[in-house]
């Protein structure tokens, strides 16, 4: 599989003497794109699907010796291109290294490998009464490593944190092929440096996620959403501003604007008033009686110069709102065919800059413009839609992307709250960190992988 690639001199042959020869699939597209890369294709020499640590420490001990680009490959429901061998080499797929090691339900923990979805986690925790709260919207095809990876969030990263805050232990291989494990079954450590922390997020430039420990909390007893619906976006962030100010903490605060609404209400399981402009969804959850009570509050701030507010209680109701609110962005895509949805974050106190600014960055590109996202976490979903077919209209929509980075760190934020920064938003770190922080950043890749193979010309 070697032969007749970039790096073909070295032949299959030296790279199966490290692997079981069951463990290489040829370099199907589908491991050399992913869902959404914006039909980026990468190549690749190599495809290897090891099913054991040691193989993984294997192959990396050969890419390093060799000088072969290694690209780590999860699910392949990244949105930021990070999965995409752009530099050839082998591709590394963990979807065979996918055992759980250890579930202790009553101490509330699991140790799992990397390849297991991030849906069998949260499946086997609420099967035991539990919860694994990250809850990135393709749970049933992302895995555990690319969570880890990408340092995933969710609608409910508002309450429980992104994927990180539930990692207490990894098992990682490192150039130039050493397994280490930093962390375990533990609920603190302090001792060294926090190593795990540096690995979360790292999108795979600084090490393959073989295993994690996770932590989980009790299932909640009772989730009560409550939604306010608004005739504009100023009515409806203030209304999320009165939410904040009640002191009471949601689950959840995700928010829908006029565009997203006109695109994706048709599929709203419930009734959605004509003059409803702006959408906020928000959700209490915990013990039966301080879920209703949460709720109550919720409905209070949120009734203010809302539309309508309502707040569905039957579990399947509830199911089919969150069903829906996961499907918008596949109601998005439908309208052209193609959009470019960003995840950029900023301080609460400029949501409403976004969602007014996101519009005007549209307008001057001429493309259709839309945000939505996870409002409670300031971190915002700004869309823009192209036809496949139409190249010039692709080019404004990724012109508006960049205008909408610019956007993003002149309010004081960052260019992405959950996405990474993968190939597709190459260069963007530099503006982000300035010259000494990015000079700090490149300082700590270097130390990980001095000879820059790990999944080279991402998060940069
Ligand atoms: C419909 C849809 C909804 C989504 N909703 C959300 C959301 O709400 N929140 C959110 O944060 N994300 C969301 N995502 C993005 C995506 O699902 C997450 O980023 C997810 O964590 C990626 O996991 P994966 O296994 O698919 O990783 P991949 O796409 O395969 O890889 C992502 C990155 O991680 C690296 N990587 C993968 N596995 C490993 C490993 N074992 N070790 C080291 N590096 C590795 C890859 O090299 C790459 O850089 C959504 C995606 C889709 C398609």
């Amino acid at each position: 599989m070697i032969a007749g690639g970039r790096h073909g001199t070295l032949g299959r042959v030296e790279l199966s003497s490290v692997v079981a020869a069951e463990s290489f699939v040829e370099p199907k597209s589908r491991y050399l794109a992913d869902l959404m890369g914006r039909g980026v294709q990468g190549t690749a020499d190599a495809v290897v699907l090891p099913s054991t640590v040691d193989e993984v420490a294997a192959v990396m001990r050969w890419c390093y010796e060799h000088e072969v680009p290694l690209t780590a490959r999860g699910g392949g429901t990244g949105l930021a291109g990070g999965a995409i061998p752009v530099s050839g080499g082998v591709v590394i797929g963990f979807e065979r290294l996918n055992k759980v090691r250890q579930f202790d339900p009553l101490l509330w923990r699991i140790h799992v490998e990397a390849g297991v979805t991030t849906g069998d986690v949260q499946r086997l925790a609420r099967e035991n009464g539990l919860r694994f709260p990250p809850d990135p919207g393709a749970a049933e095809i992302s895995q555990i490593g690319g969570n880890i990876a990408c340092n995933a969030g969710g609608p409910h990263a508002f309450k429980y944190g992104v994927t990180g805050h539930w990692v207490t232990g990894i098992e990682a291989v490192i150039p130039p092929g050493e397994i280490v494990r930093v962390g375990g079954p533990l609920r603190k450590d302090v001792a060294g440096y926090d190593l795990k922390s540096l690995l979360v997020g790292s999108e795979g430039t600084l090490g393959l996620v073989t295993a994690a420990w996770l932590r989980l909390v009790p299932a909640p007893e009772l989730e009560l959403p409550v939604i306010g619906l608004y005739r504009d976006a100023d009515a409806g962030v203030s209304a999320i501003e009165r939410v904040l100010a009640s002191g009471v903490v949601p689950a959840a605060i995700e928010y829908l604007d006029a565009v997203t609404l006109r695109f994706a209400g048709d599929a709203y399981p419930f009734d959605l008033p004509d003059d409803a402009a702006f959408m906020i969804i928000t959700e209490a959850d915990g013990a039966a009686s301080e879920a209703r009570r949460v709720a109550n509050e919720l409905q209070e701030a949120l009734a203010e110069d809302a539309v309508a507010v309502h707040a569905p209680d039957q579990p399947s109701d509830v199911a089919d709102l969150w069903r829906w609110r996961a499907g918008a962005a596949f109601a998005i895509l439908a309208q052209r065919g193609g959009a470019y949805s960003e995840d950029i974050a900023v301080p609460l106190d400029r949501l409403r800059d976004v969602a007014r600014e996101t519009l005007e960055i549209g307008e001057r590109h001429n493309v259709v413009a839309l945000s939505f996202g996870h409002a409670g976490d300031g971190n915002i979903h700004s869309t823009f839609l192209f036809s496949p077919d139409d190249h010039d209209e692709e080019q404004r929509a990724d012109a508006a992307c960049h205008d909408l980075f610019e956007l993003a760190l002149r309010l004081g934020g960052t260019v992405s709250g959950e996405h990474g920064v993968g190939w597709l938003k190459r260069g963007q770190l530099e503006h982000q960190l300035g010259p000494a922080g990015y000079d700090l950043h490149t300082r700590i890749k270097r130390t990980f992988d001095p000879k820059n193979l790990l999944n080279p010309g991402k998060k940069r």
